[in-house]
């Protein structure tokens, strides 16, 4: 057998050339299925609320890598050519990332969908451009997407740099806040200042806080505010609220009855009735649990089927223009 080592130079690069065109023609493959996964939203399925939270924890795919990978999944569901240009290289991965994300945030700004035609435009132009030129080029269209990026990096166990871009409106707010607090604060310590904000913000919003505010309350005479589910009200009290919170630890309870695979996450968390309000639902802790929108909108499928909830979200969006 033919080892690394005996090949000719020529068969080396050949042979690599070889396995490159293979590898991409893997990567086209490998993208179509992440498309199928999302389609199929198997990924909520299995107990992931994102499907870069089921291609880095299930596939093991780095967040870069995984996220390079939906992005361009994205395009090329808009922009069906970007598929040829990956599969023969004119356009990389990471490329055809940088172009959807750049779409994303223009997106933002105008408020509005940009037209297929537009993206195929750009798409085209920055054919054959490397990943540092494609940025460039980028910056050039739109200067303001070059402004530093929000971070959050751990310097040491206790510690963290904290960067992000702060606008007009925020800056007079905290210039007003450090007068008003420098009693407490003379020299207008930044990190002084928003820790009493997160304080103040954790003492309104986090739910263990709140309840056991009201259980002091409770404790004394003449205040009665136990939990009560009778209400005949879609609105959910605020004190059972905050109990399924505490019960469900502040995560989406969602589980993949398959493999057992429990959601976890602690984003765009919402309040689900196992059995829907619309059907007689009650407001019982034990008819209560934590989920996150996406499985609770997945939920919702499973009750009211797929044409229901599709029309409802078709009302919310606008059309995209061709
Ligand atoms: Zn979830």
């Amino acid at each position: 057998m033919q080892t690394i080592k005996n090949k000719s130079n020529e068969m080396l690069v050949a042979d690599l050339k070889q396995m490159v065109a293979e590898e991409r023609r893997l990567l086209i493959e490998v993208l179509h299925h992440l498309q199928e996964v999302e389609d199929r939203r198997l990924y909520l399925e299995r107990g992931y609320s994102t499907l870069f939270a089921f291609a880095t924890e299930e596939l093991g795919y780095s967040e870069a890598a995984a996220n390079r990978r939906i992005q361009a999944v994205r395009l090329m569901r808009e922009v069906p050519e970007v598929e040829e240009k990956v599969k023969t290289g004119k356009l990389s991965l990471s490329v055809a990332s940088q172009v959807q994300s750049f779409f994303r945030q223009e997106e933002k700004k105008r408020k509005g969908p940009i037209s297929t035609s537009e993206k195929r435009d750009l798409v085209l132009q920055l054919e054959g451009t490397s990943a540092r030129s494609c940025e460039k080029k980028i910056a050039q269209i739109a200067p303001e997407i070059k402004k530093p990026r929000e971070k959050a990096r751990p310097l040491t166990e206790a510690t963290t740099l904290i960067q992000f871009v702060a606008d007009k409106e925020l800056m007079e707010g905290i210039e007003k806040l450090k007068q008003l607090l420098a009693h407490g604060n003379p020299e207008g310590r930044l990190a002084l200042l928003f820790k009493k904000l997160v304080q103040l913000g954790l003492e309104k919003w986090d739910p263990v806080q709140r309840a056991a505010r009201r259980r002091q309350k409770v404790s004394k005479p003449n205040q009665k505010s136990t939990p009560t589910s009778e209400s005949k009200s879609r609105y959910v009290p605020a004190a059972v609220r905050d109990e399924v919170w505490q019960r469900d630890k502040g995560r989406c309870q969602y589980q993949d009855p398959a493999t057992g695979k429990i959601c976890g996450t602690r984003h765009g968390l919402q309040l689900d009735h196992t059995q829907p309000f619309a059907q007689g639902g009650s407001h019982d802790l034990s008819n209560l649990r934590l989920l996150c929108r996406r499985h609770n909108l997945l939920a919702a499928r499973r009750v009211f089927g797929d044409h229901w909830i599709d029309s409802k979200i078709a009302k919310s969006r606008p059309n995209v223009p061709m």
